[in-house]
């Protein structure tokens, strides 16, 4: 479904998300107080304002509740960054997703009516240092603090091993959903099919389990 976003703030942040919105069929009415930023993202944007954001008569004008979603990317400007949140809710935006520098200007972001607070610095520094802190892992998403979605390398100990004889849900308590070998994916693994070495194997279940199911695989090696 074709979705109307409001991105206001046009940094790094900003803009890529803006044209990944745009690449991905949607459309974006951008705002920024960059001249020189709003020349440069005018022929992607379906939109770019030059204009501040805190000028509550400027949003009012724009009809923020016609859209879809807000996204606050505004980094340095904290009190920018909280009055554009505040006054979108305030124009009834069905939904803010606002960017935090830290906690507590997260903290406030809700306050002031955010629906959802993002903390891109801090969390690709967690998800960079989860990958370099293991052999295996290539990517996650986190389901709920104790529980992950990961994509894990198969190591070379399970090569040629079926999912019946690694039996990873009755040793490790984790499930796998996917085998990726090359450019074929296979989504419902029976007991019969074999994993091998260099696979990437997308598993689902708690942070301890899948630690345990890494350090014994690390162990083998
Ligand atoms: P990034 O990490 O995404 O590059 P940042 O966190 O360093 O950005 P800033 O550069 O402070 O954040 O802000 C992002 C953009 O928001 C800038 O292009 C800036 O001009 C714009 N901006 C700041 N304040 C306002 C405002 N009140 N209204 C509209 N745009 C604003």
């Amino acid at each position: 479904m074709k979705k109307q976003f409001m991105v206001i703030g046009l940094g790094r942040f900003g803009s890529s998300l803006t044209r990944t919105l745009i690449e991905n069929g949607h459309e974006v009415l951008a705002l920024d107080t960059n001249e020189n930023v709003v020349q440069e993202m005018a022929s992607i944007a379906t939109q770019v304002i030059h204009a501040d954001s805190t000028d509550e008569t400027v949003l009012k004008q724009l009809g923020a509740s016609n859209f879809h979603h807000g996204i606050v990317a505004i980094g340095d400007d904290l009190q920018a960054s909280i009055m554009t949140t505040l006054i979108l809710k305030e124009l009834n935006m069905p939904k803010v997703t606002a960017k935090a520098r830290n906690d507590m200007h997260g903290t406030v972001l809700y306050k002031v009516g955010a629906d959802h607070v993002v903390y891109p610095e801090r969390d690709m520094g967690i998800r960079l240092g989860k990958q370099l802190s293991s052999d295996t892992l290539i990517d996650y998403i986190e389901l709920s603090p104790n529980y992950n979605l990961v994509e894990i390398l198969a190591p070379h100990a399970m090569n040629g091993r079926t999912l019946d004889e690694l039996n990873i849900r009755a040793e490790f308590g984790c499930t796998i959903l996917a085998i990726k070998t090359n450019d074929e994916i296979n989504i419902s693994p029976k007991a019969e099919d074999r994993v091998h070495a260099g696979d990437l194997l997308l598993m689902i279940g708690s942070n301890e389990d899948i630690r345990q199911l890494e350090n014994h695989y690390e162990r083998k090696r």
